[in-house]
């Protein structure tokens, strides 16, 4: 199953991707937390991106492209993987579609967290007292958000125009949104079965 979660910073993407990874037992594949732990393990890619992610842009497209190239080719996500964070934007998404099409596979669904800009301003906020992180400062918040609707919401169309889009209402509670994205598995199983 290859599934993708896509949506504003805040719309507890991250967090349902992590539950779907652990209950279907697929790798979650998290662009942000792999730039992350670069940077904490001061590796040369995360010397090389870690401005770029303080300041809340984006890593260059040839250096996300070929990171998730690696990490979609190992072992433990043959049998499929919940993408978390990429593809960001339109070339990514291209990027994507051609390298699964060189395989033989495809997306089953992109999981689209819908949440307004004032609610996802609200929760990064929280999670910036709460964890610290050095792109959640307000400035930062502002820009991401901004690309996030530059770049990203393009993406969401394009899934959108495929068929493959499930919209999700991301306000609601995590226990409520997961019920729905549990759902929306087990129609894509009985179809497939
Ligand atoms: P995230 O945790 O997904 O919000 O990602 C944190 C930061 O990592 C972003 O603000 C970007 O600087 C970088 N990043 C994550 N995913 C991508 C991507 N697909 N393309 C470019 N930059 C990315």
């Amino acid at each position: 199953m290859n599934l993708l979660v896509v949506g504003p910073q805040g719309s507890g993407k991250g967090t349902q991707a992590g539950r779907i990874a652990a209950d279907y037992d697929i790798p979650h594949v998290s662009t942000g937390d792999m730039f992350r732990a670069a940077v904490e393990a001061g590796s040369e890619l995360g010397q090389r991106v870690q401005p770029i992610l303080a300041a809340g842009d984006l890593v260059p497209d040839e250096l996300t492209v070929e990171l998730i190239r690696e990490r979609l080719s190992e072992d433990d996500a043959r049998a499929g993987f919940v993408l978390d964070g990429f593809p960001r934007n339109l070339a990514q998404a291209g990027a994507l579609d051609a390298m699964l099409g060189s395989i033989d596979r495809g997306l089953d669904m992109v999981l689209f967290f819908d949440l307004d800009d004032d609610i996802a301003l609200e929760r990064m906020l929280g999670r910036a007292r709460d964890e610290g992180r050095v792109d959640d400062r307000p400035d930062v918040i502002a820009r991401r958000l901004a690309i996030y609707h530059e770049q990203t919401e393009p993406v969401v169309e394009h899934y959108r125009a495929t068929g493959l889009l499930v919209p999700l209402h991301a306000e609601r509670s995590v226990n409520e949104v997961y019920a729905e994205i549990t759902d929306a598995i087990a129609a894509l199983e009985g179809r497939r079965a």
